[in-house]
């Protein structure tokens, strides 16, 4: 378990960092903005469609390493999906951070996003790893704001 969780440090520091898609889409399909109170992350996510596919994904905003990390891993994970596939990584995410989905045993398509089980650890965190994601569900689902609380 050690080693997930040197892992884990590691990956989130790094995408801290340097957020990968962090800018603005300023023709932007949707945008949906997310705030998690709690903590105090605010981000808001920008997705480009074309037809059923999720062309372009981008974020700003600010917040917690986590919240910031686990938005750029997103972004790169979706990009290229269908919104379908999209929706499915969403349900499967949450599922692993509320300790829902068995991520060893139980077919996924979590990948490298299997990285934040670690905030199980840390319940305070499950609402900045999973920020993005609601965010991104709301802008695909025409919802311009999101709130975790
Ligand atoms: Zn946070």
């Amino acid at each position: 378990m050690s080693e997930l969780s040197d892992l884990y440090q590691e990956v989130i520091l790094e995408h801290n960092k340097n957020p990968r898609n962090f800018r603005e889409i300023t023709d932007a399909d949707r945008t949906a903005d997310g705030n998690n109170p709690l903590c105090g992350d605010a981000l808001r996510v920008y997705v480009s469609m074309e037809e059923d596919k999720v062309a372009d994904v981008a974020f700003k905003g600010s917040g917690c390493a986590i919240s910031k990390a686990s938005a750029s891993m997103m972004t790169q994970m979706v990009k290229g999906k269908t919104r379908e596939e999209a929706e499915v990584l969403f349900d499967e995410f949450q599922r692993m951070v509320t300790g829902n989905l068995d991520i060893e045993q139980e077919e996924n398509h979590l990948g490298k996003l299997k990285i934040f089980a670690g905030v199980l650890e840390f319940p305070a965190r499950v609402k900045c790893a999973s920020l993005s994601w609601h965010t991104l569900y709301a802008a695909l689902n025409n919802e311009t704001e999101i709130s975790t609380e």
